[in-house]
């Protein structure tokens, strides 16, 4: 799993982005971007990493398993510094990516997953400039492709995830 993707990998290449001027008032996203997650999986396994996640979301996480938040801390979670992250399978795998026959991923707990996922791919490092956009593309098949996210939507991804070191 990697620091400075959902996770990440290799894919295919995703069309540029849209380069212009920017500033703080008028990022070059501000027209919006595009952004469907194609379900491959990258992000979700692949080299070493981590998935941030609060004690809140892993007592979301852990009620939707039906767990006591120590049972799924001891279980899914492991320390890293003073923060938690969710644990790999071997091979890199997030331990709540399922894999189905058709070659696709889900998550086990979509609903609930953590901040850090579900504001993919709109995180500061891949937004900090249009190149950085390109570079976290070349791993998800899903940026600059199908629906547009407005500049509103990117900022509430920016501000939930700000407080992550992603
Ligand atoms: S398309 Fe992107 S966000 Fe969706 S699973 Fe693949 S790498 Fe992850």
């Amino acid at each position: 799993m990697s620091a400075s993707s959902e996770r990440s990998s290799a894919a295919s290449s995703p069309s540029s982005p849209p380069s212009s001027p920017a500033s703080a008032d008028t990022p070059w996203y501000s027209a919006g971007i595009a952004f469907s997650c194609a379900q491959c999986g990258n992000c979700c396994s692949g080299a070493p990493g981590y998935v941030w996640v609060t004690l809140q979301e892993a007592g979301q996480i852990a009620d939707a398993l039906s767990l006591k938040l120590s049972d799924f801390t001891r279980r899914y979670t492991r320390r890293v510094g003073s923060r938690l992250s969710l644990i790999e399978l071997k091979g890199g795998d997030c331990v709540f990516l399922v894999r189905t026959p058709d070659g696709l991923t889900n998550c086990k707990v979509h609903d609930v997953r953590p901040v850090q996922c579900r504001t993919w791919p709109f995180w500061q490092s891949n937004l900090s400039s249009p190149k950085a956009w390109e570079r976290a593309g070349r791993g998800c098949p899903g940026m600059n492709h199908g629906r547009i996210h407005p500049l509103p939507t990117i900022r509430t991804c920016l501000s939930a995830n700000a407080d992550l070191p992603l």
